[in-house]
């Protein structure tokens, strides 16, 4: 039997839900349960593919070639649970359907309204596309309070209502903030926001409280009076060192053992918590530390690039090291004195990106790696710039660009227009619409035996996920091939580069897909395993 777990936010945005409800699932999984993670979305866009990553941080794509909230990449990454495109709802794609429905005419004769049909529409999402998981998790976006989320919160109350009490648990994470002059952590922000879901119908069983201390007995019974709660189920969500620490501490504080007693589960026994403590003891641990500079475009807003630095720690607890950061605007490069930056780094890498701005930045990290043996990986945009830096530098073509940049003489990287995905032809043009129009999701590539990347897989046919609208033009392989760029991975028909790298260098290697999506912190991806050890031996260098 399936039981539904709700999580709202309130009090303040940023508390890290997606993360809270990422550590339940897998709390509830190393005490041997099936669990799914959804996300619902309250904005207007019918997926963040089309938003910026300053808006919105890293668009997450899944397998099955969904543009998804980040949220799902944490989800991921603590439960193992491949992602689908089921899994995250907007408040868009809720109207875009019904919409489409009103328009076929299934509602005939009725007035379409919030209640009832947006709210069937949403509970049959949440009910949509599971098997025999034990727990489905659906986090709300947002912060109660919030227009947006109204017909959310009424979407899950009538879900409540309908499966039971004993079938759904409502928590609520919150902030407990501290305030010096007072010398307390203070509860009333908590109590309006308790309050406020309460208004909407929905009273909240268990209460998750961020705050930077421990929670005295006092106020716990406090929040428990307020807000009608047991004391036991208001649990502290203490700040931590590492987010791999998040599920030990919830155990520690019985959030796992709180949430089985809710639905009258057995609470003996211990989850087998083992795979945190161990990355937990090589986090606190490390051996070394290397650095690594992400040369990219939104640089300063970490959220973009989230399933990378998290892949790059990951390739860090593989290694035994800690591996340090250092994010540069590409767009300094632009300036020549600037590439001293890059002097003491252990290894560059350039991330995906869109547009124009600071390719030419781009360019010149991939060259600085490429000509003084840094060890560089290239990320679907970082790719493509290492393919253009090295025709234009290493084959003499002068003229090598992209064509989403302008029209070069070269267009070594171009619009793809039509490609396989499994036995459907997919076809584009110039005009297509921008949203959801990209090669999005898992591919296949074959790999060349005895390349570098066939080594550091371990195998020669792999799939990996992409998100991408330009590709390197197979026109030009024959020519960069001849002056030490190795197009190791193609697509099975051969006709899409899906990796290049050079041979005659320590590490260089470009994929233009996106292998951070699929990396764990208990599994981290082989490509990022082999990029810190590089850099491991670059550092005994420099
Ligand atoms: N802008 C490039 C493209 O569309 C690269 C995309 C990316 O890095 N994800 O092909």
């Amino acid at each position: 039997m399936t039981r539904y777990i709700f999580i709202t936010g309130g009090v303040v945005s940023s508390l890290g839900k997606g993360l809270a409800s990422a550590a339940l699932g897998a709390l509830l999984q190393a005490r041997g349960y099936k669990v799914r993670l959804r996300k619902l979305d309250p904005y207007l866009n019918v997926d963040p593919g089309t938003m910026s990553p300053y808006q919105h941080g890293e668009v997450y794509v899944t397998d099955d070639g969904a543009e998804t909230d980040l949220d799902l990449g944490h989800y991921e990454r603590f439960t193992g649970v491949p992602a689908r495109r089921g899994d995250n709802i907007t408040t868009g794609r809720i109207y875009s359907t019904v919409i489409a429905k009103e328009r076929r005419g299934d509602y005939l004769g009725a007035t379409v309204q919030v209640i009832p049909h947006v709210t069937d529409q949403i509970k049959d999402f949440i009910r949509a596309d599971t098997t025999d998981e034990d727990f489905i998790l659906c986090e709300i976006g947002g912060t109660v309070g919030d227009i947006e989320s109204t017909p959310f919160l009424e979407a899950i109350r009538q879900f409540g209502n309908e499966v039971g009490p004993e079938n759904a648990l409502f928590i609520h994470l919150t902030l407990l903030p501290y305030i010096p002059t007072a010398g307390e952590l203070k509860t009333k922000p908590t109590q309006h926001s308790v309050k406020e879901l309460l208004g909407m119908g929905i009273q909240a069983n268990i209460l998750l409280c961020r705050a930077d201390r421990p929670i005295p007995e006092n106020e716990r019974k406090k929040i428990a009076l307020f807000c009608n709660i047991r004391p036991e189920r208001v649990i502290a969500a203490l700040d931590v060192d590492s987010i791999y620490q998040v599920p030990i501490s919830y155990h520690e504080e019985g959030f796992d053992t709180q949430v089985l007693e809710y639905f009258g589960l057995p609470t003996a026994g211990k989850p087998d918590l083992s795979r945190w403590t161990n990355i937990m003891e090589r986090v606190r641990k490390p051996q070394g530390e290397v650095t690594i500079a992400v040369v990219g475009k939104y640089t300063s807003l970490l959220d973009s690039y989230k399933s990378l630095a998290e892949a790059l720690t990951h390739g860090g607890i593989a290694n035994n090291v800690k591996v340090k950061l250092d994010w540069i605007d590409s767009e300094i490069f632009e300036d020549d004195s600037a590439v001293q930056k890059l002097e003491n780094v252990h290894g560059i890498l350039v991330p995906g990106g869109f547009g124009s701005r600071g390719t030419e930045g781009k360019i010149r990290a991939a060259q600085f790696a490429r000509e003084r043996k840094v060890p560089y990986f290239g990320i679907c945009f970082g790719m493509q710039m290492a393919v253009i830096e090295s025709a234009r530098n290493m084959a003499g073509i002068v003229d090598a660009g992209s064509t989403e940049l302008g029209k070069p003489g070269n267009p070594v990287v171009g619009l793809m227009t039509e490609w396989m995905r499994g036995n459907m032809l997919e076809k584009r043009t110039e005009g297509t619409d921008l949203g959801g129009t990209m090669r999005l999701g898992t591919y296949p590539a074959k790999l060349v035996p005895g390349s570098k990347v066939a080594e550091v897989y371990g195998m020669t046919d792999i799939t990996e996920r992409h998100r991408h609208r330009y590709e390197v033009n197979v026109y030009y392989k024959e020519r960069l091939e001849k002056c030490g760029m190795l197009f190791s991975g193609l697509s099975p028909d051969g006709e899409l580069p899906e990796i290049v790298e050079i041979p005659d260098h320590p590490w260089f290697i470009g994929v233009q897909f996106h292998p951070e999506l699929k990396s764990k912190p208990f599994d981290p991806h082989p490509l990022f395993t082999s990029f810190i050890k590089a850099a491991i031996e670059q550092s005994r260098l420099v």
